[in-house]
């Protein structure tokens, strides 16, 4: 099999679901079969030494391609193209994958379903009538319906592993820090990681070690050593410790769901592993402190999208003020709209302490939750989303319900450390995850763990 087989592979099937499917916003077929090419000029000899040698990837559009258009799923990038690449997308090259093509997104990776791109509205592979999951709706679906092997998505709040659980896939959050963030169009600074999103636990611990590391455009990169991780798929879960937050299973965990995780305990106990019910106490202020942090950095990240710079630009403005006014009422949807207005509104002076400052002290509370359970456990295991994917159009009037979407996801972003979800079973015929959630840089467990179980 060449490299040239691949590629065509992946567009052929592109070819036959895309226009069900819709993950793509932009493909880039003509420079991925050029790449296949050289890269076939290199099979059998010692040249062809990337870690993901020939495999065809999608990257979602918050990630910035150089020469490749990027719009974050938004109105105001629409005809955005860069002039260079984002740290993962530089890695991936390292690792000679081939871009195939930018995978669909809710806008600025706002949203829960994909419902929120400003293009299109991507389709669960499972079952067109219910949504991908979001953010990264595209990444996930593409995968699931084998358009490409890889993906690469980002989480803020779940944006990874709720619509790899919607979709049936492997989705990772990595430890923060654990990614480079340069060149990931930001949306909450604090909780935004780039992450694999696959069909198997084993191809998401080779694209995590290829994307993985410390960089010197991301003061926020952590330098520690990127460990070998497919390494640690041992099967060997014997004496693992494994906490259950009651938080996790509480009301409003759909009963499928809640018995799905009971069987994957049972797997895992049947392997050696032993579980307990812990407690997350400050779970329930997850959701109010992760939207008024999330929106408080949007509000500010978002602040350079002025049509000076890049971008869209309003015909005919008054003066400057006006440009800047048309060009953003134009330009951003409403949900990120929504959000740059709570987010102002929690940072503006009179209010900052009141929103602001009390959100970031329960964060911390909600941090140690999770280092509590650390001193005597090795891994949180709980669903990733407490419901199967919903019908499109289900949710999008109120938006409290899509938040409250994430209840599972968040407390993750906000104590930084890494999350899986991988398929742990069916729901009417729709596929349910189960979320293992690791300490700080122990990937190489939670991995190991979900391999167990896969
Ligand atoms: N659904 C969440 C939100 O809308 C999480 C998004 C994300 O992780 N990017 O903010």
């Amino acid at each position: 099999i060449t490299v040239t087989d691949l590629v065509s592979e992946s567009y052929k099937r592109i070819g036959e679901v895309e226009d069900k499917v819709q993950a793509f916003l932009t493909l880039d077929e003509e420079r991925a079969r050029q790449a296949a090419k050289r890269m076939d000029g290199k099979l059998g000899t010692d040249e062809a030494k990337g870690l993901l040698f020939g495999m065809p990837i999608g990257v979602k559009d918050n990630i910035v391609t150089k020469g490749l258009r990027t719009t974050s799923a938004s109105k105001i990038l629409e005809n955005f193209d860069p002039i260079y690449d984002a740290t993962a997308a530089s890695k991936l090259h390292n690792a000679e994958t081939i871009t195939i093509g930018k995978l669909n997104m809710d806008e600025f990776a706002m949203g829960s379903s994909n419902e929120n791109s400003g293009f299109q509205v991507t389709r669960n592979p499972w079952n067109l009538e219910r949504v991908p999951g979001g953010s990264s709706g595209g990444s996930a679906a593409s995968v699931a319906a084998g358009e490409v092997l890889f993906s690469l998505g980002s989480d803020t709040g779940g944006s990874i592993r709720q619509p790899a659980s919607y979709c049936g896939v492997v989705g990772l959050k990595p430890t923060y820090g654990r990614v480079s963030r340069f060149g990931l169009i930001a949306f909450a600074s604090s909780l935004d990681q780039i992450g694999p999103i696959t069909r198997t636990v084993e191809d998401n611990a080779y694209l995590l070690q290829a994307i993985s590391g410390v960089d010197p455009m991301d003061s926020t990169s952590a330098n520690v050593e990127v460990p070998s991780y497919a390494e640690s798929l041992n099967g060997d879960v014997k004496g693992l410790r494994i906490a259950v937050p009651k938080e996790y299973l509480a009301e409003g965990v759909n009963e499928e769901v809640r018995q799905s995780v009971l069987e994957a305990l049972k797997v895992l106990e049947k392997l050696g592993a032993t579980w307990e019910e812990v407690s997350l106490p400050h779970s329930k202020y997850a959701l109010a402190t992760y939207y008024l942090l999330s929106s408080s950095e949007a509000s500010a990240n978002l602040a350079r999208f002025d049509g000076v710079r890049y971008g869209y630009r309003t015909a005919d403005p008054e003066n400057l003020i006006d440009l800047y006014k048309k060009t953003r009422a134009e330009g951003f949807g409403d949900e990120v709209k929504r959000r740059i207005m709570l987010g102002t509104f929690a940072l503006s002076s009179g209010y900052y302490d009141a929103y602001y400052k009390k959100a970031q002290k329960v964060r911390t509370l909600i941090k140690q939750d999770f280092e509590n359970v650390f001193e005597k456990y090795d891994v949180i295991i709980g669903p990733t989303a407490p419901t199967p994917a919903f019908k499109i159009g289900e949710n999008t009037s109120d938006p409290l319900t899509m938040y409250a979407n994430d209840i599972l996801t968040i407390p993750v972003n906000l104590a930084g450390v890494p999350g899986i979800s991988v398929p742990c079973g069916f729901a009417d015929g729709l596929p349910l995850g189960l979320q293992i959630i690791g300490k700080h840089f122990d990937e190489s467990t939670v991995y190991r763990v979900a391999h167990a179980f896969e």
